[in-house]
């Protein structure tokens, strides 16, 4: 990516951000990166670390949002769950009775996923589905950001939803406080958080960060609509810890001052914008 590149959401310019190899929408405030993607390559992590540190937020704000959606998402809605990871959403989702199945690229995830029975088939969205195949749910949860082409990936979710079907899109959004207050430092310098809110160095980084209204705007220009829009947890302190070291690079005098430094922002984030937000996007009848 250049930085005479176009911003995905408006077509505005692109200049570079603070941190290197992102870039921000001088138009929008769209902020998208070049930072590089590596599945299924050798990596740093502690998958069953991260599985125990992640699965509290994940559990919690899973809960929150099928509560959210749930007169959208009536027992037996076939639903497709592009990025399920270890398959916990799609868990959740068949306790309410929905028939869930997964998408997933990451093969040692995918392995996870279907030793836990779960139905999930390997590969991208949207190359991996088969021909034509048309679902009445489609859900992102903490995927979209992941995604190269996101406008691109806005048109696929139309394509791949049935008449009056529904995509849900949970994601960390750049109204947020703590990725607004990470960029204030980095600005002075301290690059770490933002460095963090990014995931620069984990197989899968961010390669998009939306406002509200880039990430509605683009979903339009595919011909969604949005019906729905709310707000989940940002900080769920059980398992902070153990997700702060779950990357081996972070020895544990760092990991206690990120920690005492998350908890310090749990005390004021109440206050502004969640940096978790979800968008329903519905496709016309
Ligand atoms: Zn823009």
């Amino acid at each position: 990516m250049s930085a005479a590149a176009a911003c995905a959401a408006c077509a505005g310019a692109l200049r570079p951000d603070v941190l290197p190899g992102t870039f921000r929408c001088t138009a929008c405030g769209f902020l998208c990166s070049d930072l590089p993607v590596r599945i299924n390559a050798a990596e740093a992590i502690d998958e069953d670390v991260r599985a125990q540190a992640l699965k509290p937020i994940r559990d919690a704000n899973f809960a929150q949002l099928l509560d959210a959606c749930a007169d959208l998402l009536p027992p037996g809605t076939r639903l497709l769950d592009v990025g399920c990871a270890h398959g916990w959403f799609l868990q959740a989702a068949a306790a309410r009775g929905i028939a869930a199945e997964g998408l997933e690229p990451d093969r040692d995830m995918l392995r996870r996923a279907h030793a836990a029975g779960l139905a999930a088939r390997e590969g991208f969205f949207p190359q991996a589905l088969p021909e034509g195949a048309q679902y009445q749910a489609i859900t992102f949860n903490d995927v979209f950001e992941h995604l190269p082409q996101p406008a691109a990936m806005a048109r696929a979710v139309a394509a791949a939803l049935a008449p009056g079907g529904i995509a849900i899109v949970n994601l960390p959004v750049a109204e947020g406080f703590i990725f607004r207050a990470a960029r204030v430092f980095g600005r002075l310098g301290l690059r770490g958080p933002l460095a963090r809110m990014w995931q620069e160095g984990l197989p899968s980084p961010h390669l998009s960060y939306f406002t509200a209204p880039a990430l509605e705007r683009m979903f339009a220009d595919a011909g969604l609509t949005l019906v729905r829009r709310g707000e989940l947890a940002s900080i769920v302190t059980t398992g902070l810890y153990a997700r702060i070291r779950y990357d081996r690079s972070v020895g544990p005098a760092r990991a206690a001052v990120l920690y005492g430094a998350a908890l310090a922002a749990r005390a004021v984030a109440g206050l502004f914008p969640s940096d978790i937000q979800y968008f329903v996007f519905r496709r016309p009848e």
